[in-house]
């Protein structure tokens, strides 16, 4: 086995196979541009080598470069990931003459599988079902268009050289086919400097089916069943599973078949997958093989329990594949989601922007979390926008399907675009739910997955006001400890037991909606109303709050308890609240801290049950901030009430003796205007 290994990428994946490396003591050497100085990947590793600047041209695609950075560090192995160098050839050639070894297949099967058109010519050869059409190496505009008629239409012209759903086109009628043809080879000219095509019949409502293969240098190669990756968006995948939904175990053997025949005919080493095209009436054909880890591999793993970089990492190292083909276990069902820094309602728009805020779901046995970013990390416009990859595990579909919704609901991220709430209805789809998958899911489903944008509920009003209150009480009581009376009970950190104004106002904005919310001090709890543009109150609540952490806050709202995030943006808040994300804009505010901000009733109430054991102050007094104006006995201690301002005091509501109950207003206090 190696001793130290360099990995040619960046963010996620970059990050995944140093965990694996690290787990079977091999060093790592990570490499970055300078977009990527503080990644996580780069946190991560032994050892790092900077490549260049930011543009990949320059950095991750310089393959002279990488090659240095592996021979300055001794690195006897180069990990390519995927995308990137992945699937170049002469990137593994170039490895190969350099004496390091390229943990993926051998150079001709990279080859021979890298052109679309050549790769299926050798699978007709090797007895492979595919798609109908046409891939031959004629390329002539008339002929093509022949070939199209003769397939009959609906086409889809591919770029032979094409990847990541680039370079295809969907032609419905003979018409449209000369435009289709001229758009598509431009296409594939600028992003992978060849136009050769192919042609193919456009399979209505297919699925996507692919095979995770596995060879090794001894000549075995075995499959580790199938993968579902129909749910796409432009021809790429946003959710992925293992098994597939309706797979019997006689069409798994038969496209398990196909695929090993197909990886046998390029005499594949490594991981690789074999990806299939399927009708609705469960024939498939060969569409392509992507000679690299794929990067919805961990669906597989947890299904299989399996490390696939650890297989890599031995089969690269001479090393027979550690199980056999009857050997490899499948148990229960798993389902990964693609994080991105893009916005589904616009097009699915790539984000860039500092991830302000993010937080995603605590890991488990069955939740795994993917990511090459942090908090405070940037999603630059240089690489792919993902964020991390979601995978989750279930003992069946339905457990699987529960334990995405959940993590996808305790996903918060601030600062980017993102489509966290998009998987969600994505999951809670009827179509997604009950498995009536195809690759036009998304676009069939469109009506649920991006109808009219919703009103945040009553709650969600009520959460932002309240982690408002929450925030400013604890502003209060990082003042207060500067206050003379170290005893004052202002000090306590918990409740909206603070001294602030009685009753507070917000006036919020959330998309076109805008609603005023109000809150009164009761003691421990806030009684709070919330009225909508007219002035009419259209719902309320009592709710009792303690802040949690930085952004976060327990809160219970008429009896219910939750948890709510509320990050703030300038003016903006981010709340996150059962499972949803809502925005929200302070457009207006009414008695705050400050003095003289239009406080309507500034009382001073009594932060719990007792009784009044001293007045300090005549009515009428003027006092000044910090100043005690009443004691309270309460549970055996005295509390303080101070004056929260430079004030006068209009009247005390209780004489010596007194009791109290909790959130009874004990002063009347108007607080001075502050000069200007
Ligand atoms: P898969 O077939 O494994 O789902 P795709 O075929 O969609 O993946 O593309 C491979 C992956 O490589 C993409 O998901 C993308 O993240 C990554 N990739 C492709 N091109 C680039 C690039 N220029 N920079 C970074 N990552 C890339
Ligand atoms: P890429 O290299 O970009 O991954 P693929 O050939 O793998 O290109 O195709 C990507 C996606 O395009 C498939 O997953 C499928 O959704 C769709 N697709 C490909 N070929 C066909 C076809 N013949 N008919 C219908 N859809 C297709
Ligand atoms: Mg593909």
């Amino acid at each position: 086995m190696f001793q130290k290994i360099l990995i040619a990428n960046r963010g996620e994946i970059a990050c995944r196979v140093i965990a694996t490396a690290r787990r079977l003591g091999i060093a790592t050497v990570a490499v970055y541009s300078d977009a990527d100085r503080n990644a996580r990947h780069v946190r991560l590793a032994d050892e790092a080598v900077w490549i260049g600047p930011p543009p990949a041209r320059e950095s991750y695609l310089d393959i002279e470069r990488i090659l240095e950075a592996a021979r300055r560090t001794g690195a006897q192995a180069i990990h390519p990931g995927y995308g990137f160098l992945s699937e170049n050839e002469a990137f593994a050639q170039a490895c190969l003459d350099a004496g390091i070894v390229f943990i993926g297949p051998p150079v001709e099967a990279i080859r021979k599988m890298g052109s679309k058109a050549e790769a299926k010519r050798l699978m007709e050869a090797a007895g492979v079902p595919l798609t109908p059409g046409y891939h031959g190496e004629e390329q002539g505009p008339a002929y093509l268009f022949e070939q199209a008629m003769r397939i009959g239409f609906p086409v889809l012209i591919k770029a032979s050289a094409g990847g990541g759903g680039k370079g295809m086109r969907r032609v419905d009628r003979p018409e449209d086919f000369a435009e289709a043809l001229e758009s598509c080879r431009r296409e594939a000219r600028s992003s992978f400097g060849d136009d050769r095509v192919l042609i193919e019949k456009y399979i209505l409502r297919p699925r996507h089916i692919e095979m995770q293969v596995f060879g090794d240098a001894h000549g075995q190669v075995i499959h580790l069943y199938e993968r579902d990756c129909s749910v796409q968006r432009r021809h790429q995948k946003v959710l992925e599973e293992a098994p597939a939904p309706g797979m019997t175990p006689e069409r798994r053997a038969a496209m398990g078949e196909a695929a090993v025949a197909a990886a046998k005919a390029v005499g594949y080493v490594g991981a690789g997958t074999i990806e299939f095209i399927v009708e609705p009436s469960g024939a498939f054909y060969f569409m392509e093989m992507n000679t690299r880890l794929q990067v919805e591999h961990p669906v597989t793993e947890m299904i299989t329990g399996l490390d696939l970089v650890e297989w890599q990492l031995r089969v690269a190292a001479g090393e027979p594949l550690p199980l056999a083909q009857d050997q490899i276990p499948l148990e229960g069902h798993a389902i990964e989601a693609r994080i991105y820094a893009e916005d589904p309602v616009k097009g699915f728009l790539p984000s860039v922007g500092r991830l302000v805020h993010l937080q995603p779901p605590p890991e488990s046995v069955w939740v795994r979390v993917d990511t090459g970013v942090e908090q405070g990390d940037e999603i630059t416009p240089h690489y792919d926008p993902m964020i991390a990859k979601l995978i989750v595990w279930g003992e069946n579909r339905a457990q699987a399907l529960t334990r995405m919704r959940q993590a996808l609901a305790q996903y918060r991220i601030v600062g980017v675009a993102n489509n966290v709430e998009f998987l969600g209805k994505l999951v809670d789809s009827p179509a997604f739910r009950q498995a009536d998958l195809d690759t036009g899911l998304i676009e069939r489903e469109s009506a649920f997955l991006f109808g009219g944008a919703e009103e945040p509920p009553p709650a969600a009003w009520f959460a932002v006001s309240c982690a408002e209150r929450l925030a400013e009480a604890r502003r209060m009581q990082e003042s207060a400890r500067r206050a003379p009376d170290p005893t004052s009970p202002w000090h306590a950190v918990d409740g909206w037991r603070v001294n602030a104004p009685a009753l507070r106002r917000w006036q919020w904005r959330a998309g076109e909606t805008t609603r005023r919310v109000q809150a009164r001090c009761l003691g421990e709890k806030l009684q709070l109303q919330l009225f909508d543009e007219k002035g009419e109150s259209v719902a309320s609540a009592t709710a009792w709050g303690a802040m949690l952490g930085e952004d976060s806050l327990r809160l219970e709202l008429d009896g219910r308890r939750t948890t709510v995030t509320a990050v703030t943006a300038g003016s903006r808040r981010h709340v996150f609240l059962d499972g949803r994300a809502w925005v929200f804009d302070l457009c207006g505010q009414e008695g705050t801290e400050g003095a003289g901000t239009g406080v309507d009733a500034a009382g001073l109430t009594a932060p719990m049950p007792g009784r009044v054991i001293a007045v300090k102050v005549e009515p009428g007094a003027k006092v000044a901030r910090g100043q005690t104006l009443v004691v309270l006995e309460a549970m055996k201690m005295e509390h303080a009430i101070v004056a929260p301002a430079d004030g006068i005091v209009k009247a005390v509501r209780f004489a010596v003796g007194e009791q109290v109950p909790d959130g009874a207003e004990l002063v009347d206090f108007e607080p001075v205007k502050e000069e200007a």
